[in-house]
């Protein structure tokens, strides 16, 4: 745990302007500052930075935040991790506070996990260089791959000898605890016999995103068909398999720059790319692709190209790859090598150029990639050729935006010299079939079940099903305005008539801000809002006017919560962006003055509960049609609701008459 107090010293030391500006090249555009989005792909700049707010908020994709936020987002930390990257950079001590007993075992555990790995790459990558056999066989094996030093260096290659124990005796002498051994899987602890998972075979450690080594692939340097080539560590608290991807964090800079990800199959893939001067690539380590990996990817870049060696269990990969990453809503390119060749033997063999320039040319968008494969297949044959139009058509139906399908589809229909209109109907008909299938799941999840028909509630007087619809939306947007006003206006001071309905000259007042008069008009009725987002927006005020305190800008939109800094954010940019002086300097001191702002507060309160008796009401209505249910105590619930709903709807209209 960091102490609150260092929490707010990094937050207020962490300048946004300096954070972003460390990634994003801004400029300024009178109080703001502007740049191109590091989260979506953008020609012209939609990224707004608010140095006196110290929030950031792109208008294109929607990201918004603080700075520890937007370290967060763009090095896919961790809020603790956020906020340590944060104080390193201005020099802040972090005294760590006390934890739980719970909590420092749990902490304690897997950061154990971390020590152990890293001390594993260090001792697998010192054995690799100063070892007789380490060099002998290791390093010899590396430099004949064509590796050299400082590639080594780079992804701290490693060899683990061919003894039973070798490593596991290193750790348990160095003080490393075997549970922990076990559990990175680095020891295969069986009984009372423990062994090295890796014998014999040339290391490649696996880092996470922030550069930790949390897993191991391995290898072997045995000839022997019954030996497994690689061998990867096992699932672990720090080691999820579907959510690395091997070299992002080496690669992830260069992927910004140049806007696109390779994707390829293994360790000797990237590291020969990395030698040949491409950084940009990736791959997953002892998974096939994943939706998790393709989302790491999208944070940085909304291109990625698939490289893959031509056989046919590269294309069946390829193809599955493609339209996973299609169905993310990224852009996807395929790059298919000759025979026998692969990333890590092409990069060997070529200079970078050649390598530049083969990337470029040689890479088609799938449309192409799937047409120029499976025409060689088909040929002339008709019903061969329906089959495959058919294939590329459900891999366009995929795509999320509609726009994007369809440039899709016309170039598919360029391609295959077949009408669009043929086409798009066929590409609504795999969507209609899927959204079907969608609609009837969830229908099935919620056992719907047959009530009373729509004449019955006509008759006793109550809203049909469009109605209540209607009535959802508008407590939606109600909600939103409350959250709105505390938001922008809480802090603000106004005067509160003691009793609204006495003449003007004899009104006496007490003076509150805002958010505690929303709070005490939300209490009096016990209201709660529908929105998650908002009630946790809601409590934090809550909290603050009990203990007579205020609820600062800044608190919320660093918040820890990304649902409440972003909704904040958004709040808070309407207010900055748009609307400076005329809600500063104009509007609210009218408002304040002629006493708009607490009448339109009561009045804003007094209708969303209005709505939500009317809620209510809807609710009991659904009550009835549920089988055996007793008519006769809901409908005298209803009455009642329908009661209070017109009390509501009188004192509404007289604070619009006042
Ligand atoms: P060779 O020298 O025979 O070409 P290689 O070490 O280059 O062997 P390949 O079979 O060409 O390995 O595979 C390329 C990449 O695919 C490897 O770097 C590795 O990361 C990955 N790979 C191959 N087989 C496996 C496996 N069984 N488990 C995990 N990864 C594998
Ligand atoms: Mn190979």
């Amino acid at each position: 745990m960091i102490p609150k107090e260092t929490v707010s010293q990094i937050i207020e030391t962490a300048r946004i302007d300096e954070v972003v500006g460390e990634w994003v090249n801004l400029k300024k555009r009178g109080a703001n500052m502007l740049g191109l989005c590091p989260f979506h792909n953008e020609k012209s700049p939609s990224f707004t930075v608010s140095p006196a707010k110290g929030i950031y908020k792109c208008f294109g994709c929607g990201e918004a935040g603080g700075s520890v936020n937007f370290v967060m987002a763009h090095e896919q930390y961790s809020y603790p991790e956020a906020l340590k990257f944060l104080a390193n950079k201005y020099n802040i001590e972090i005294e760590e506070e006390e934890q739980t007993p719970e909590q420092v075992l749990e902490a304690n555990a897997k950061e154990s996990l971390f020590i152990v790995s890293d001390f594993a790459s260090n001792y697998f990558h010192d054995q690799l260089i100063n070892s007789e056999n380490g060099r002998a066989i290791g390093l010899s094996y590396f430099k004949e791959r064509g590796f050299k030093d400082e590639t080594i260096e780079k992804f701290k290659l490693g060899y683990s000898h061919d003894e039973w124990t070798n490593f596991t005796d290193a750790a348990l002498e160095n003080g490393y605890n075997l549970d922990f051994l076990g559990k990175t899987g680095l020891t295969i602890v069986k009984e009372d016999k423990k062994f090295d998972r890796f014998k014999g075979r040339v290391m490649f450690p696996i880092q996470n995103i922030s550069g930790r080594i949390i897993g191991f692939g391995g290898r072997t340097l045995k000839a022997d068909k019954n030996v497994a080539k690689y061998l990867n560590s096992p699932e672990s608290d720090i080691y999820h398999k579907s959510r690395v991807l091997y070299g992002l964090n080496l690669a992830k800079k260069s992927i910004i720059s140049l806007d696109r990800c390779f994707l390829v199959e293994g360790y000797t893939d990237v590291i020969s790319m990395h030698q040949n001067g491409i950084e940009n690539v990736v791959s997953s380590s002892g998974t096939s692709l994943t939706t998790d990996q393709i989302r790491l990817i999208k944070r940085y870049t909304q291109n990625i190209t698939i490289l893959f060696d031509g056989d046919t269990a590269g294309i069946k990969a390829a193809f599955r790859g493609v339209d996973m990453i299609l169905e993310e809503g990224l852009n996807v390119r395929v790059l298919a090598f000759p025979d026998g060749e692969d990333p890590d033997s092409y990069a060997k063999s070529h200079s970078t150029d050649e390598i530049k320039e083969f990337l470029d040319k040689k890479s088609f968008d799938f449309i192409r990639f799937k047409t120029n494969l499976l025409l060689e297949e088909t040929g002339d044959d008709p019903i061969k050729r329906a089959g495959l139009i058919k294939e590329i058509v459900s891999s366009i139906a995929l795509i999320p935006d509609p726009i994007a399908r369809s440039v899709y589809l016309q170039e598919c229909s360029n391609l295959m010299d077949i009408g669009e209109q043929a086409l798009l109907s066929e590409l609504n008909k795999i969507r209609r079939n899927k959204l079907t299938k969608k609609i009837q799941q969830q229908e099935r999840d919620q056992g719907r079940d047959e009530g009373p028909p729509p004449e019955f509630f006509h008759e006793i007087g109550l809203p049909d099903e469009g109605e209540r619809k209607g009535v959802v939306n508008v407590i939606a947007e109600q909600e939103k305005d409350i959250i709105r006003t505390f938001v922008k206006y809480g802090t603000i001071e106004i005067d509160i008539p003691t009793n609204p309905d006495a003449a003007k000259e004899e009104q006496e007042f007490i003076k509150a801000t805002v958010a505690e008069y929303l709070v005490y008009e939300i209490e009096k009725d016990e209201l709660r809002f529908d929105n998650p987002v908002f009630n946790k927006v809601y409590s934090l005020y809550k909290v603050a006017s009990e203990k007579e305190t205020q609820v600062e800008e800044k608190h919320l939109v660093t918040n820890e919560d990304k649902e409440i800094s972003s909704f904040t954010i958004e709040c808070l940019m309407e207010k900055y962006t748009l609307s400076l002086n005329w809600a500063e300097k104009h509007k609210i001191s009218t408002l304040t003055e002629d006493l708009i702002l607490p009448k339109k507060i009561h009045k804003g309160i007094c209708s969303w509960r209005l709505n939500k008796v009317e809620q209510l009401i809807d609710e009991k209505q659904q009550q009835l049609k549920v089988k055996d249910a007793d008519y006769g105590v809901i409908l005298i619930d209803i009455m009642k609701l329908m009661e209070a709903k017109k009390k509501l709807a009188h004192e509404l209209g007289r604070i619009i008459l006042h």
